[in-house]
């Protein structure tokens, strides 16, 4: 493709501009002289089409949900109504500053105090923290909690974190972050955590379990009330990642079940669109005991107003600048208000009833090792499709179709695994399209392997050396030397 540096250096300028009302160039009484530009920056001098097909032609490189179904299993890359980036972008909120005085701050202030509330409700939870900015950010927060309040009861020897291999691979990460070692729990054949392999481990040096709900193989843990009274018994402490809440939104409750920490990723569930690194928002939800520990400043409610306090002398601190990523929780409150109870039961229904629609059907072609109801996802083998294919060709294959593949040889306790996440904004003749694409694929993988071996065929990149792309990038464009 023909990028904007292969244009021709031209002289002049590619636009008019108004005349300097500042001193301009070498007047070095402003700038020290080392700072002032000698040379030309290396940019082509284009006329506003020029840079405009420029910057239309990049973005037809790209693919994204507006684009068509974006099934990456654990990643919930969904529809999101437009109407709340207007909300997000209402003056008010968006020209505030984070440093205003409370006093003039009163609105945002009751955002983020009724944001709370409804997150409250939705976990069955008894306080929110909005600070965190991502899933990941919010495990990690989640964990210093944990560990702060085994330090203010003086139980400093539990130091374990048991985690089932079927976790999101973040978990163990956080958990390490924050000084815990882990301990691996194993899934039984039925996809579930083993209950002896985690009785077996309950002792007075474990500090809790960190359990993805539903897990990543998109199954919800049935025996999760009996696992909780377990963790408590042993004096431990229950982590959810709540990535995953789309498939029991309305449905269930954390708090219920037992949770004392609970991560939303608000950039999955509640209209965020996200993906290149943000922004997001993880908020974290904690049952009593571990309240004090939560992070500063809190949002109080005095009377009609509200306020920020940051007298909490037990917190673990500040985890976020200000208040966290504003912008994100304003278009997820939109979300929830909107939606209301019965639209979030049905974004819970929904999900559910897309991903087994699909593991149905697809469960015909292909290898389905954890055969059972699903919750918001399911994972295939691309094993045993034809000799010598592998997932990866399959998933590039798709892209001849014009699908963004699934994630792929996640979650590890599936070999060549295919994870599927249809989500629930997408429509039943959406998904019988990618389920044909794919029973195609594997027809194709027995008459014409070659054909998969190539793939992608219709993409701008055909397959990129992946080691050399991750080992050695190039990541400034290789200008001619002049
Ligand atoms: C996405 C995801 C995370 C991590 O969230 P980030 O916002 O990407 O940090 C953690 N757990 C699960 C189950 C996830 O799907």
């Amino acid at each position: 493709m023909r990028t904007i540096f292969d244009y021709r250096k031209r002289s002049g300028t590619g636009g008019i501009l108004p005349k300097l009302d500042v001193p301009g160039k070498g007047s070095s009484d402003l700038l020290p002289s080392q700072l002032i530009r000698r040379s030309e920056p290396r940019i082509p001098n284009l006329s506003e089409p020029e840079v405009v097909r420029h910057y239309t032609a990049l973005s037809k490189l790209n693919y994204g949900v507006d684009d068509g179904l974006y099934p990456l299993g654990s990643c919930t890359m969904k529809y999101n109504p437009k109407v709340n980036e207007d909300v997000a972008r209402l003056a008010g909120f968006a020209s505030i500053h984070p440093g205003t005085d409370p006093q003039l701050a009163q609105g945002s202030l009751a955002v983020m105090y009724d944001m709370s509330r409804l997150l409250r409700s939705i976990t069955g939870m008894a306080d929110v923290t909005l600070q965190p900015a991502a899933g990941a950010h919010g495990e990690v927060t989640g964990m210093f909690l944990i560990k702060r309040y085994f330090e203010a009861r003086g139980e400093v020897d539990r130091t374990r974190i048991l985690l089932p291999d079927s976790a999101h691979g973040t978990n163990p990460a956080s958990a390490a972050a924050a000084g815990f070692s882990v301990t691996e729990i194993k899934s039984g054949p039925d996809g579930l955590v083993d209950l002896n392999e985690l009785s077996g481990e309950l002792d007075d040096t474990v500090a809790g379990v960190m359990l993805t709900v539903p897990n990543t193989l998109g199954i919800f843990e049935e025996n999760i009330v009996k696992i909780t009274a377990m963790v408590h018994a042993a004096g431990g402490l229950c982590y959810f990642d709540g990535a995953n809440l789309n498939s029991f939104l309305g449905y269930a409750r954390p708090g219920d079940m037992g949770a004392d920490v609970f991560h939303f990723n608000l950039h999955k569930t509640m209209s965020a669109p996200h993906g290149g690194g943000g922004p997001g928002s993880g908020p974290v939800a904690v049952s009593e005991a571990l309240v004090p520990f939560l992070p500063v400043p809190r949002v109080k409610r005095n009377g009609d107003s509200y306020e920020l306090d940051w007298d909490q002398p037990q917190s673990i601190g500040s985890m976020h600048s200000f208040y966290g990523n504003f912008g994100v929780f304003l278009k997820a409150y939109a979300y929830i208000l909107t939606l209301g109870d019965e639209g979030l039961r049905q974004v819970g229904e929904n999900a559910v009833l897309n991903a087994n629609y699909l593991q149905e059907r697809l469960k015909k072609t292909y290898r389905l090792p954890y055969d059972r109801l699903c919750k918001h996802e399911f994972v295939l083998t691309g094993k045993g499709i034809a000799d010598g294919i592998s997932t990866l060709d399959i998933a590039k294959r798709l892209i001849d179709y014009g699908f963004h593949p699934p994630t792929i040889y996640f979650p590890l306790i599936v070999h060549e695994a295919l994870m599927i996440e249809p989500t629930e904004t997408e429509s039943r003749e959406t998904l019988d399209r990618f389920a044909e694409a794919l029973e195609k694929i594997a027809h194709e993988a027995k008459e014409d392997p070659q054909l998969l071996h190539e793939a992608p065929h219709t993409a701008p990149t055909r397959r990129l050396d992946q080691t050399r792309a991750a080992r050695n990038p190039i990541l400034t464009y290789p200008f001619e030397a002049e």
